[in-house]
């Protein structure tokens, strides 16, 4: 393959680069090039160069045998001997991107040996509050994919033209040559550049594709997220990914699915932990003490809560059936109010007094009763010194 580029050069290490400079440089590669975030036109070549670069230059036996021999030193391997044992699903995981990894698989193949290419599987992220949580919802989203061309129906050709096959390859979109290598001669073979592998040119493009046979289209799909629903979970919608590649061999491929993770908002009065809500009220001294009947907010409307005479800051009261819906109508979990009991800040003379009771006929002793005791008690001890006698009487005017 002479006009290869270095592996070394394509991801911007150098021959002593660790393993972990290996995949740093790869993964910021490909959050640039991953066809589902650039548009640029070369994204994904570039990505599958980069991948290429990665597969190898990460395995420690084929790295060995590049260093040695260089490209010459692939040619033992077929394309997906080359991928195997690199997990990109794992090494990507975390950028968003739509592809598991048969999409990543399909971005260097189109599509596995002996199976149809097929679309690009797609993610959409969709933000619920928790009420749309609990009931479920159905909606429209607007979904960018590819779609095959309506005008070419896939072919690529203006409509009354044909392509035709590659003068090149003679149509098998494949460029076969022997080379000696030290490990003999070896057949390699790589996509043909005059027609990429495609085996046919297209005299006459579609115009509405460029002659790619597929455009890009926002299409609103109708989805219906059931009640129960919660952060990280998703929906997968089969067929609503990508349009699948329309090189010729694979027209009619599969189109790829489209995943809907749902992510549910936090709520202002309610903590959601599975199908059980927590919500946290406050209740007056008084309530506490004396018990009342309150009114608390339920995902289903106000609903009133009696607080039992000698509640304690910080009790829990189950609200049965009040929380979220359990996936797959399996019952509803319970809302539990936690309620803090409040200490009044800004006392009324009148209510200081009525407390100051309250204290007196639970027997406490108040602070200025104590500190009197005690100098009664210092001065029945009579051993101090006459400044000791001047210093408390002088506090004892300040109090
Ligand atoms: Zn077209
Ligand atoms: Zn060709």
């Amino acid at each position: 393959m002479p006009d290869k580029k270095d592996y070394y050069e394509v991801l911007g290490v150098d021959k002593g680069a660790t393993e972990k400079d290996i995949k740093s440089a790869y993964r910021k590669l490909a959050m640039k090039y991953h066809p589902d975030r650039s548009d640029a036109p070369d994204a994904e070549s570039r990505f599958k160069e980069i991948s290429e670069a990665y597969a190898v230059l990460s395995d420690q036996e084929k790295r060995r045998q590049y260093d040695q021999f260089g490209h010459a030193g692939m040619g033992q391997y077929s394309q997906e001997d080359l991928f195997r044992g690199v997990d990109f699903e794992d090494l990507l995981r975390g950028f968003g991107f739509g592809g598991g990894r048969d999409s990543i698989f399909d971005a260097f193949f189109g599509g596995r040996r002996g199976q149809p290419a097929r679309g690009r599987d797609l993610r959409y992220d969709l933000d619920l509050t928790l009420e749309q949580a609990a009931t479920g919802l159905e909606t429209t989203i607007e979904v960018p994919r590819a779609e095959i061309c309506q005008t070419c129906s896939g072919s690529g050709a203006k409509p009354g033209t044909s392509p035709v096959s590659c003068p090149n390859c003679h149509g098998s979109g494949q460029i076969t040559r022997a080379q000696n290598t030290p490990f003999g001669q070896m057949i390699s073979s790589s996509p043909c550049p005059k027609c990429s592998g495609r085996g046919q040119t297209i005299p006459n493009p579609c115009q509405d594709c460029s002659g790619t046979g597929r455009v890009r289209r926002v299409r609103k799909i109708a989805v219906k997220i059931p009640g129960g629903v919660d952060s990280g979970q998703h929906l997968k919608l089969r067929g609503q990914g990508e349009a699948g590649p329309t090189v010729p061999g694979h027209m009619g491929a599969e189109s790829g699915d489209l995943y809907v993770f749902v992510s549910v908002r936090p709520h202002p009065l309610f903590r959601r932990d599975d199908a059980d809500l927590l919500h946290e009220a406050s209740i007056s001294m008084t309530q506490a003490a004396l018990g009342d009947d309150i009114e608390v907010p339920t995902l289903q409307g106000r609903a009133r809560l009696k607080v039992p005479a000698g509640t304690q800051s910080g009790s829990i009261f189950r609200m049965r059936g009040k929380g979220m819906p359990r996936l797959h109508g399996s019952g509803t979990g319970d809302l539990h109010v936690r309620l803090n009991v409040r200490i009044p800040t800004a006392l009324t003379p009148r209510q200081k007094q009525l407390l100051e009771d309250l204290s007196a006929e639970m027997g406490e002793t108040r602070p200025e009763q104590k500190s009197a005791e005690r100098k009664a008690g210092e001065r029945k001890a009579g051993d101090k010194s006459i400044l000791d006698k001047i210093v408390d009487e002088v506090k004892g005017a300040v109090r």
